[in-house]
């Protein structure tokens, strides 16, 4: 700022004083600002950038965001996303559009009813389960609020007779007693084990913590509260009746029969105080499931902003959030889509100050994430072609806050020491703590098991970094801020997809200064800032190395469980174990290049940002891992056995699941052995890519 201060006020003196015209002009050129600059990014405005996103700021969009429920498909959420594309404008985006989708979503009928039933032998309904949870206070005139059920459910009215109360919040119903045999974890295995419909409950000892009184007085769930979500089985597909392509007008659709991951049974959520009646009566009494949800082609709506780059426009950076919220989405979304909307705000105020990124950044608010992350999935399929070729980097803005204890983050190894980077420039958020960096705060409170850092986890899955990770191939992260992991046991968090995440749960228990939600603004405003403006690609393949490495040495450790089996099959990771370590040459020798990188070479420099860039998008096979064609990532993909858990080498993961009860031995260990040359060949040739010529 100084040195155009200096300018204008030269230019002032120009005019004034004729005869100084050349020497001011010298003076005035050698001035000027530099906004195209070499070597590191422009530190002054990543710094005004960060101070540029407040509290107060990210406090009064959570507000303003979770008046009214918005479900996908809703008026109320198109009115949200016009509202939205019409703030982006004024905040100062180059362009701002609602994108729409026409995607299969699922509602439950609203003149009837869906619920459980206690039945006598005659058929009488002796109890029925509760049909809404009680409103919070201040809510009570709140129209449209959609009672919790498990959407994409099948219809029906099965009767059922047992009750077998599993740790994974799971009842699991079976006509007949005697063969049932319920591990179920989740709907998909409930069905394949005969479940006729399926009753979920959250029960207390799984989401509640210790000690916390149920909301308003506290953050626990309340006994009549129950957890909304949908019941699908997509495995990256988006919309069901479109998989692979995006849901256009004109698109293609399948009939539902044929639709991607429909559960084929009943599924119902409820909540506790209605489970314990049911539970008490289970083995005495018969039950009836009564689910009439119907699904439906709706309309969803993304609004994408966009920041056109200044010097490499065809370079994207993805900042990415879903608007769409089972009700009110105090926590879930709208605590991370008030943290995107406050970026756009601080990125609008920069832009007014002369700043432009160096790369295009792309800000998105999805629809219908609750859906099955449609809205994301269907917006990377429509411009598949174009993100591979262009898109750095997406970062994930989903639920900015889960707990009230320090940050987590997911992401691809190669974003390891940007994140560092960029948490010792903020500060903790935490009282007591005036004068640490967020870094420092986070380190203390949890280290890596394996080094002297915070910890890092893998991206798993849940949310609509998805597509663009594992589908894609693009450099993806995300950053929130959590529980102890250590010692809050209980899964996400107690009124999670509930009428209790309200504006209120926030201000009241998970962040009364809104300082977490500033630290967390700030750390994926930074990540996104420094990915969009530094010449060079702040991306470390030599993090990735060490993570396959310590990859590679795992999953042998899970197969060397079975030595016999190994011996006697001729399993070997060598080759593996080999291509890991060509990996971590070739990322030494590109860092050491890049140590002596002519940055004033405008070409040599474009070379290594393409080869940063593509290093993702290496390791995605086009055919996919087995039975899964859109988790193409051979690194990385959502557990097949747990859909928020990141594997790392899924595919010979997979191969080792449950081996020694194969039915064939020879083939499963034949499958293992695929696997490993499939990893083996894809870490080689992701290694060439780093390669100079
Ligand atoms: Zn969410």
């Amino acid at each position: 700022m100084e040195s155009e201060d200096k300018l204008i006020s030269w230019i002032c003196r120009l005019t004034v004083i004729t005869a100084f015209f050349l020497i001011g002009f010298i003076i005035g050129w050698f001035a000027r600002p530099t906004t195209v600059n070499h070597g590191h990014v422009s530190k002054s405005f990543l710094h005004d950038f960060l101070d540029e996103m407040q509290a107060e700021n990210i406090k009064h969009h959570l507000r303003k965001l979770t008046r009214l429920p918005h479900l996908a498909g809703t008026q109320q959420n198109l009115d949200l996303a016009e509202q939205i594309r019409a703030e982006w404008m004024e905040f100062g985006l180059d362009s701002v559009e609602l994108v729409p989708y026409d995607v299969l979503l699922s509602y439950p009928n609203k003149t009837n009813p869906n619920y459980i039933s206690i039945v006598d032998h005659l058929g009488n309904q002796l109890f029925n389960t509760s049909l809404a949870e009680p409103v919070p206070e201040g809510y009570e005139d709140v129209t449209d609020i959609v009672p919790p059920y498990s959407a994409f459910s099948a219809k029906g009215q099965p009767e059922l007779l047992y009750v077998s109360h599993k740790k994974e919040n799971i009842v699991c119903m079976e006509r007949r007693l005697s063969e049932l045999v319920c591990t179920c974890l989740q709907v998909k295995n409930a069905m394949l084990a005969g479940a006729k419909g399926i009753v979920l409950f959250s029960d207390p000892a799984d989401y509640c913590a210790d000690g916390v009184e149920p909301y308003p007085d506290g953050w626990n769930l309340p006994g009549g509260g129950a957890q909304r979500g949908n019941v699908l089985n997509l495995n990256g597909a988006g919309d069901p009746l479109t998989p692979g392509y995006p849901a256009k007008e004109y698109t293609y659709r399948s009939s539902l029969e044929d639709a991607v991951g429909l559960p084929k049974i009943p599924v119902h959520p409820i909540g506790y105080h209605d489970a314990v009646h049911l539970l008490q009566s289970a083995s005495l009494i018969q039950m009836r499931m009564n689910i009439h949800t119907n699904n439906q082609v709706t309309r969803i709506y993304n609004v994408i902003g966009w920041i056109r780059g200044a010097v490499e426009p065809d370079r994207y950076v993805i900042l990415g959030g879903h608007r769409d919220a089972w009700v009110f989405g105090g926590i879930d979304p709208v605590s991370g889509a008030a943290v995107v909307h406050e970026s756009v705000r601080a990125a609008g105020k920069l832009m007014k100050k002369g700043w432009r990124p160096r790369r295009t950044l792309i800000f998105a608010s999805w629809d219908a994430e609750e859906f099955g992350l449609l809205g994301s999935t269907e917006w990377a399929e429509d411009n598949a072609r174009v993100l591979q070729e262009r898109a750095v980097a997406y970062i994930n803005a989903d639920s900015a806050i889960e707990g009230m204890y320090t940050l987590r983050v997911d992401c691809t190894p190669s974003l390891h020491t940007l994140v560092y980077d960029i948490t010792k420039k903020v500060s903790s958020p935490e009282e007591g703590e005036e004068g640490m960096s967020l870094y420092q705060s986070w380190h203390k409170r949890d280290n890596s098991t394996e080094r002297d850092a915070p910890w890092i986890s893998k991206l798993g899955s849940g949310s609509d970094f998805e597509a663009y990770f594992i589908r894609l191939g693009i450099a993806s992260g995300r950053a929130r801020y959590t529980k102890n992991r250590k010692t809050e046991r209980y899964s996400s968090y107690p009124v999670y997809h509930s009428v209790y995440e309200t504006y209120e749960i926030v201000e009241r228990f998970y962040d009364p200064s809104f300082r977490r939600l500033e630290a967390v603004a700030r750390v994926r405003g930074g990540l996104i800032f420094s990915l969009a403006d530094s010449p060079v690609l702040p991306l470390d393949c030599v993090e990735y190395a060490m993570s396959l490495t310590k990859y590679a040495n795992s999953i042998y450790q899970l197969a060397v469980k079975h030595p016999a089996a190994m011996e006697q099959h001729s399993v070997s990771f060598d080759s593996l174990f080999s291509a890991v370590e060509n990996f971590a040459v070739a990322a030494g020798d590109f860092h050491q290049r890049l140590d002596q990188l002519d940055t004033s070479n405008a070409l040599a420099v474009r070379m290594v940002n393409d080869q940063l860039m593509y290093l993702e998008r290496a390791f995605i096979d086009p055919l996919g891992l087995p039975g899964r064609p859109f988790y193409r990532h051979i690194i990385f993909a959502p557990s097949s056995h747990n859909k928020y858990a990141g594997e790392s080498f899924p595919g010979i993961y997979d191969a080792l699941f449950d081996i020694e009860n194969a039915v064939d031995p020879q083939k499963a260990w034949d499958e293992v052995k695929r696997q490993i040359s499939i990893a083996a060949f894809t870490v080689n040739a992701a290694a060439e890519t780093l390669k100079p010529f």
